[in-house]
């Protein structure tokens, strides 16, 4: 019997999921609140540049990602060579210890995972749909989903739940099911809190050279988190030109998040022009940004009480239930937890 599979998220884990079940017997229908793919590894094109404004780069050390990410089409793949150094509070910048592992992106963006996973599988991606419940009918052993429109989604006979652990808890909590099972499951979902990111993007009509990509903050006591340069990606930025992104500690950004752009966006440049020790960056010629307000899990969840749901066809997955928010940890952790709705794995 085909089985139904209906998947709330098309982010890395979602996507996972879709694509591990691409030879099963199973009819797969993913509900995404947004236009695009690829949920927090996000992409935007504007001024003839592309950029991710989210997940900057896809990073692991052992093989399966990369294998995966060749099986999917070298052309476009971008590994980035240029390393990450790193900075401190007070602003000093030394080299860091990026190591051989590899950053990658595609010429077109980040998002190329999603849109090259999805392209492999027979997966129907129901867009700028938002799911607010569910409902189990325990008598046929089904889930449906309801969205903010009051539409139905389903009947499916297997769930998996990925959007960041309190969007997560916010459907838990709208839904009515066998009360001690889903009330662990909404307390553990709701215990993972996440840090916020403001990350601004600032566009300059000059191109420096420096020897690294990114810096990152090691001792997370600056205002500014991260800077990296698109023009490190092949295709990302016309010559002669740069891009910086810039991303905002969680404390300057929680603070700041609803802040106007062209006023929090000036106090970033100007941040950044402080750190890179050159006026000029204090006076991109435009910007853009974006809120991340759950941008990074601070912890995982409790894994017994998600798991707990799992004989009754409700599963999760995400970096959340990793633990870290990584876009190769909720890729797999998708691809695991199909492997578990089909029963191939426990
Ligand atoms: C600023 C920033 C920088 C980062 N940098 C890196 C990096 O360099 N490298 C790295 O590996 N990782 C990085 N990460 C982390 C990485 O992006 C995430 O860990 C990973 O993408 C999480 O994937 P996911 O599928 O678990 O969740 P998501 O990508 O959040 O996917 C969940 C999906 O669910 C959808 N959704 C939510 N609620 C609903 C609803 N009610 N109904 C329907 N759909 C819904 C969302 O729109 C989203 O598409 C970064 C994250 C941020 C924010």
């Amino acid at each position: 019997m085909t089985l139904r599979v209906g998947i709330v998220g098309a982010g890395a884990a979602g996507v996972g999921a879709a694509y591990a079940l691409r030879n099963a017997d199973a009819e797969v229908t993913i509900v995404e609140k947004s236009r695009g793919v690829c949920g927090r590894a996000a992409t935007r094109r504007k001024h003839d540049c592309y950029y991710d404004h989210g997940a900057n780069y896809i990073k692991e050390s052992d093989q399966r990602t990369e294998s995966l990410i060749r099986d999917l089409g070298t052309d476009g793949v971008v590994d980035i060579e240029k390393p990450v150094w790193v900075f401190d509070e007070s602003g000093e910048i030394t080299e860091g210890d990026d190591g051989d592992s590899h950053k990658w992106t595609w010429t077109e963006g980040i998002t190329q995972l999603a849109k090259r996973l999805l392209a492999r599988t027979d997966a129907e991606v129901r867009r700028e749909t938002r799911v607010e419940s569910i409902v189990c009918d325990d008598s046929e052993a089904t889930w449906s989903l309801i969205d903010t429109e009051g539409e139905t989604h389903g009947p499916f006979d297997r769930l998996l739940l990925t959007p960041p652990a309190p969007q997560t808890a916010e459907i838990l909590r709208a839904t009515e099911w066998d009360g001690e099972r889903l009330g662990d499951a909404t307390a553990a979902v709701s215990d993972v809190s996440y840090r916020t990111i403001r990350t601004f993007v600032l566009h300059y009509p000059f191109r420096e050279e420096y020897s690294w990509y990114g810096l990152v903050n090691v001792d997370k006591a600056h205002e500014v988190g991260w800077v990296s340069r698109e023009e490190c990606k092949d295709g990302h930025v016309p010559d002669g030109e740069s891009l910086l992104i810039a991303q905002m500690s969680p404390e300057w950004s929680a603070e700041r998040y609803d802040d106007p752009l062209a006023e929090a966006g000036d106090d970033a440049a100007a941040l950044v022009a402080e750190l890179l020790d050159d006026d000029r960056y204090a006076d991109p010629d435009w910007v853009d940004d974006q809120g991340w307000r759950y941008a990074l899990p601070n912890d995982g969840v409790d894994t017994d009480a998600v798991r707990a749901t799992e004989d009754a066809g409700l599963f999760f997955a995400g970096d959340w239930v990793v633990g870290e928010g990584r876009v190769h940890h909720a890729l797999w952790n998708g691809h695991e937890a199909a492997e578990r709705i089909v029963g191939r794995a426990e």
